[in-house]
């Protein structure tokens, strides 16, 4: 079904023919419209399906090598070996398969965090609800940074601008209008809507809904509009490519020594290609990328539970190597509550008692109570402020609910204190129009007209802005030249009580209009009513976040809207550093890009900094060699967002255009949960770390084992199906353990990973080799001493492979610390992860080694007491010589220092 068009009609005419009105639906009624029109969804984009997913498991080099071992077992005649062959790569597969799922569950239900929100009109009273619950007939309002929710027919326009792209392709905004266009205008020419899943790039809207989900024209012309992200970052990939080139070396190495065995060693050509095919699989790290996936995967979910939700995961790399975090104040260091504490006016100096929105409290002058009664130029700051407003307080009980913005809340609160109320005052001086606050010009105008013809505009912002717009000042109920000298240090001593200040004017017109421009407003000539000082504490954890950021090496910078001193002084409560310099935008703009390089190093405080100065403020810092993390919010944020190296996005306040460009979102809006996620990062960079550590090694063993014996032309210590089996069994278990380690405890006493560090380090290197030769020394060592005591070549056999998988164990317990000592209790402690995959294994190996089947399947024998002795002797032989090497690499690291 088409909906209708309504583009042609005029916006009563879409408002009736929607059955709705400027009241907006009825909860009941939008109820009803949402279980007939469905949720205003798209369908998904359409995913692999399980079947595709599970054969896709068997598209892998390896596998391709297993089965045509299989296939030429099968020609053999080796009819146990060819089975255990492809027992393994269909167990293997399903492992895969079921341990992806998982990942890709992961991430979808933290895609699902995101869901949008659109403020909507209902029953007369505005609510943000998520997008998903939009009926057509609602009354949705726009604001830049919005993606436009549903398909709008608008009814009210104040400068909107919206980014079509996402629909037409023209990347230039198209100016809206509520007036109809003609009926055959093209999409993009139908100025009187606004499109689902486009971009409001600048003013405000209001429409309504005339189409949501499929229905909508984004809806009808691509089903495909969410991105499917893949699961990988850099090292992932890195590390994927290296794998790749590592199998081809492997299985050019197992045809050299199937080569050497038949022509130098005499083996015998069909057992000589099975164990060229056990020394690949022994070899070839297959488990690898699996492992680092999962990794990454549950360190992303255990990040979002910190409520750092990652929206593109190669962030959980860069977040581990941060150098400065650039962080907004108001909201993300502040709890962004804010109450009027002091008023100035020309003649006093007000305080305001209470706390939070709740309108108890009063003005006092002095410490002497000072009622509104007694002094009435308050009642006029009070109005102005009330009226020159969109925030609005909503009671329930004792508690008072802001929604809007909380500098306005602040000033609604205010009124309410002087005894104002919202409705009365605005049934006597309604608002004709208003030009709304934006970051870059700091101020607010509304533009009222009374009814007997009068008509006032009503400004507000930051001082810097206002004054310049004002010459005169009320005082004692008269207008007088305004005394700039003497305001100056009555402002700088509130600043710097970190108080928030905010300038109120107004200014009467000769002749009434009916549209306010910048113009009117630039005009200048307004009267000074008074200036508020508004205190917005600091949150709680923001010290103790700012002081772990330190410790972590990395530098914190406040950027903020906000006076310089007003900056400075919250900078010097949460600790941002001993002496806190500021610069302020207007510096910023004054210096070229070689002096702003030379400033970055060691200035803290960013102060009336607007959106573009974020994004100077990103390259000077890159250009240093910074790695950087920057907060924004509003659209005009995003491409510093875009630049910076983790961009991070306001959960709560930030627009849609924000979170979209940002690599991150912060769900509670707090800095505290940067340090979280700096934390885990850190964390999840460590983890797959150590995952290569434990698995490139282990695989070294078991191939080095086999290697030598075909070398030293001994009776193979391992058949390949046993190798088969070890691999099986300790590869991905084992290493997957450690995707859940914890954080190191000094992982935020660590100075920022080197962003250039290379991934095969020459530690990495050595300790493949080193670990690899200890495996070699207990597998063939007790092998041979089995065979050397006469025992049988299954008993012998039988003892290397625990062996070798005993020096797993142990060695993943050696892993869980990369460098530090793990011969402590929080070392031996283990994980549940790292018990549970250790005493699976332990029962894996007593039904390998003692099941009759088993025994019958893979060639081996039960073995006596003496020589699991000597397994387990070996076994900690071998964690003790690695806890040695770390000792002795700590102490060379330390003096080559
Ligand atoms: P921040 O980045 O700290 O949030 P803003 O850019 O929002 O800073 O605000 C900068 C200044 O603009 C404030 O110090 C205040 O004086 C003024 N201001 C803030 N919000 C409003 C508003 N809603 N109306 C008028 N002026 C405002
Ligand atoms: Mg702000």
């Amino acid at each position: 079904m088409t909906p209708a068009a309504w583009h042609d009609r005029p916006a009563s005419e879409a408002l009736t023919g929607l059955d709705s009105s400027r009241q907006g639906l009825a909860q009941a009624e939008a109820e009803r419209r949402l279980a007939r029109h469905g949720a205003n969804r798209l369908p998904p984009p359409r995913r692999r399906g399980p079947l595709q997913r599970f054969l896709l498991q068997f598209h892998n080099v390896l596998i391709y090598v297993l089965l045509a071992a299989g296939a030429v077992t099968v020609l053999l005649g080796h009819w146990l070996d060819s089975g255990v062959i492809f027992g393994v790569v269909v167990i293997n597969a399903f492992v895969g398969f079921v341990q992806e799922g998982k990942a890709e569950h992961a991430l979808e239900a933290i895609r699902k965090m995101l869901s949008p929100a659109a403020l909507v009109l209902r029953d007369g009273q505005r609510h943000s609800l998520p997008a998903e619950q939009l009926v057509p007939g609602d009354i949705v309002f726009l604001a830049s940074g919005d993606r436009v929710p549903a398909d709008l027919r608008l009814i009210d326009v104040k400068g909107l601008k919206i980014e079509e792209a996402a629909l037409t392709g023209e990347s230039l905004p198209v100016e809206k209008q509520a007036a109809a266009v003609p009926g055959n205008a093209e999409l993009g020419d139908r100025a009187s809507m606004a499109w689902s899943g486009t971009l409001v790039t600048y003013g405000q809207g209001t429409g309504v809904v005339t189409a949501t989900g499929a229905a909508t024209e984004i809806g009808r012309i691509s089903t495909l509009l969410a991105e499917v992200q893949t699961l990988s970052t850099p090292l992932l990939r890195q590390m994927s490519g290296f794998s790749q080139w590592l199998t081809w070396v492997i299985l050019a190495i197992a045809g050299l020594a199937f080569g050497f065995g038949i022509l130098v060693r005499d083996y015998a050509v069909g057992d000589m290609f099975i164990a060229a095919v056990g020394l690949a699989v022994a070899a070839i790290p297959e488990g690898l990328p699996a492992v680092m996936t999962i990794t990454l995967a549950i360190g992303v979910q255990r990040m979002a539970r910190r409520r750092a939700i990652v929206r593109r995961l190669p962030a959980v790399e860069a977040l581990g190597a941060v150098t400065v975090i650039c962080t907004d104040k108001t909201g993300t260091l502040t709890r962004n509550e804010m109450t009027v504490q002091r008023l100035l006016t020309a003649g006093h100096s007000y305080d305001v008692s209470g706390v939070g929105y709740a309108p108890h409290g009063g003005f006092s002058l002095a410490d002497k109570d000072a009622p509104v009664a007694e002094h009435p130029e308050l009642l006029d700051v009070a109005r102005a402020g009330l009226l020159c407003n969109d925030a609005v307080l909503h009671r329930s009980g004792d508690d008072w609910q802001l929604a809007g913005d909380p500098t306005e809340g602040a000033l609604v609160t205010l009124a309410m204190k002087a005894g104002l109320e919202a409705a009365f005052e605005l049934e006597a001086l309604p608002r004709v129009d208003i030009i709304p606050f934006e970051s870059q010009h700091r101020f607010m105008a509304t533009l009222h007209h009374d009814h007997a013809g009068h008509a006032l505009i009503y400004l507000k912002g930051a001082p810097e802005s206002v004054l310049e717009l004002c010459r005169w000042q009320r005082e004692a109920g008269e207008a007088r030249p305004l005394d700039l000298a003497a305001w100056q240090p009555r402002l700088s001593a509130a600043a710097n009580a970190g108080m928030r200040l905010l300038a109120l004017a107004v200014r009467e017109q000769a002749a009434p209009s009916t549209g306010l421009n910048f113009a009117d407003v630039e005009a200048g000539g307004f009267t000074l009513l008074a200036i508020a000082g508004l205190a917005d504490p600091p949150r709680e954890e923001s010290a103790a976040a700012v002081a772990a950021c330190r410790a972590a090496g990395i530098r914190v910078a406040m950027i903020t809207g906000d006076h310089a001193d007003t900056a400075r002084a919250i900078a010097r409560q949460i600790g941002l550093s001993d002496a806190p310099q500021a610069l302020t935008g207007a510096d910023l703009e004054a210096m070229d890009d070689a002096r702003l390089h030379e400033a970055v190093a060691h200035i803290d405080v960013f102060a009336r900094a607007s959106p573009e100065h974020k994004l100077r403020l990103v390259n000077a810092l890159q250009a240093r060699g910074e790695v950087v993390a920057m907060t924004g919010d509003g659209i005009n944020d995003a491409p510093a967002l875009k630049r910076a190296d983790v961009g991070v996005a306001m959960g709560h306040k930030g627009t849609e255009a924000a979170k979209e460009a940002a690599e991150m979102v912060l769900a509670d809006d707090h800095f505290a949960t940067i340090a979280a996620a700096v934390e885990e990062g850190r964390t999840i960079y460590d983890n797959l770390k150590k995952a290569i550590v434990f698995i490139l090694p282990t695989n070294g063993g078991e191939a080095a084992i086999l290697l030598a014996a075909i070398l030293l032309g001994l009776t193979l210590p391992i058949t390949p199906v046993q190798i088969l089996w070890v691999n099986m069994v300790t590869a991905v278990t084992l290493a997957l353990a450690l995707a859940f380690e914890p954080a190191e405890a000094d992982i935020m006493r660590r100075p920022p990973r080197a962003p250039a560090e290379p991934l095969l380090s020459g530690f990495l290197v050595w300790r493949t080799v080193f670990v690899s030769l200890l495996l070699v020394a207990g597998g063939l060592g007790l092998f041979l001493w089995e065979t050397d005591h006469g025992a049988s070549l299954a008993v012998a056999r039988s003892a290397a492979v625990n062996a070798l998988v005993m020096g797993e164990i142990v060695y993943l317990f050696n892993c869980r610390r990369l460098t530090a000592p793990t011969c402590n209790r929080a070392g031996l402690a283990g994980t549940p992860p790292i018990w549970i995959t250790t005493v699976t294994l332990l029962v894996l190996q007593g039904l390998f080694t003692y099941l009759p089947v088993m025994q019958k399947l893979f060639g081996v024998a039960g073995l006596p007491a003496a020589s699991w002795g000597r397994i387990v002797l070996f076994g900690l032989a071998m964690y003790w010589v690695v806890e040695l090497e770390k000792a002795w690499l700590s102490r060379q690291a330390k003096s080559t220092v």
